[in-house]
């Protein structure tokens, strides 16, 4: 049974979690060593890509400063339509990159007619984008944008955050042309925190060459030449990647589309449910994330008193993110949860429903 439908830290397989209480081995370790390779290896399938899969000892946030700090040469554009692009700003200014934004209103996606344009009016060498908003619950058109920057500024770089779908969703990086994109492990992943991983194409590699100050821990080029003999700089969470090794051959067991259908099914039954309930969903038609679902509380539903009702079941929502915080809820559908256990959630749901807002 699921507990946590909150956009992560996610339920954990026990299996899953079991892997972590293997004895400890030496990271400069030949058998360290193959468990690293395989892992990175296996993750290459989620990303869609042949090139390299670097695996951090950080979480996310740590990927969206090693991306802003390698790869920004002059300036970055970043597009902004949720908490997480903003903070990807934020990083961006206080690693002292001079960084422009396209800003969009949250709930509707970032458009790539919106990309061209900026990028036609300045040069910027890099552009960043969040594939799923957590905090709306919204799917940006990544392809598209993605196509709109290689033909607008084909020397620009593409960075994409996908740290709450993928492993979620099928994703494409080199067949769209991306060159950074990053997850965290504790959402679509259904790992605990503490890792993440970064696909990363040759041609960032490159311009990594060029920029200087890239600091010492996220330095791509430090993080390359380790890679290239299966290790790390510095220490890495090894118990964490005994789970990420056994967790990818249960993902690719079940099929990484298979996986997504999964999650598209259950974004839909939660689509229908508000519908039917008198809510509506915050994020536009079409762009709606299959991972995390956010609907918007026309009901004033009280949220806390829910999650209370839910705790005593063990189990737990999100409230809105931010500004968002009671006006919108949000659902998470990602890692181990099954339609199954969306039932049990919802039905729960519409007891609280019958019992306090009827
Ligand atoms: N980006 C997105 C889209 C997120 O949802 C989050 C966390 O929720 C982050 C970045 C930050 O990731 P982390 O907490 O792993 O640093």
């Amino acid at each position: 049974m699921a507990h946590l439908f909150v956009p992560g830290p996610v339920d954990v397989d026990p299996e899953v979690a079991q892997q972590q209480t293997r004895p400890m081995v030496a990271h400069r370790s030949k058998e360290f060593e193959e468990i690293f390779h395989r892992a990175a290896d296996k993750s290459k399938a989620l990303f869609g890509t042949q090139q390299r899969v670097f695996i951090s000892t950080s979480s996310g946030t740590g990927l969206q400063e090693a991306a802003m700090r390698n790869l920004v040469r002059e300036r970055v554009l970043v597009c902004i339509n949720g908490a997480f692009s903003k903070r990807w700003y934020e990083v961006a200014t206080t690693n002292g990159k001079t960084t422009g934004k396209l800003e969009g209103e949250w709930g509707k996606p970032i458009l790539p007619e919106h990309v061209a344009a900026a990028l036609q009016e300045v040069h910027y060498d890099t552009v960043a984008v969040v594939h799923n908003e957590t905090s709306t619950g919204l799917m940006n058109p990544v392809p598209e944008i993605a196509q709109a920057v290689r033909e607008t500024s084909p020397d620009t770089l593409i960075c994409v955050d996908t740290v709450s779908s993928l492993g979620g969703v099928v994703f494409e990086m080199d067949k769209w042309g991306l060159d950074f994109v990053l997850t965290s492990s504790q959402k679509a992943l259904a790992l605990p925190p503490g890792i993440s991983l970064a696909a990363v194409s040759e041609r960032a590699m490159e311009r990594a060459k060029e920029v200087p100050d890239r600091g010492w821990y996220f330095d791509l080029l430090r993080l390359e030449k380790h890679r290239l003999a299966n290790s790390t700089p510095a220490t890495p969470a090894v118990s964490l990647i005994y789970a990420l090794d056994y967790q990818m051959d249960r993902i690719l067991t079940e099929g990484i589309e298979a996986r997504a259908d999964r999650h598209a099914a259950m974004r839909r039954r939660v689509e229908d449910w508000a519908k039917q309930r008198g809510f509506a969903m915050f994020a536009e038609d079409g762009y709606r994330s299959n991972t995390v679902s956010c609907v918007t509380n026309l009901r004033e539903m009280d949220i806390s008193g829910l999650n209370k009702f839910l705790g005593e079941r063990e189990m737990r929502i999100s409230n809105g993110y931010g500004d968002l915080k009671n006006k919108t809820f949000r659902i998470a559908h990602m890692g181990e949860i099954h339609m199954a256990d969306l039932q049990i959630l919802l039905a729960a749901m519409d007891e609280y429903l019958a019992k306090n807002h009827s």
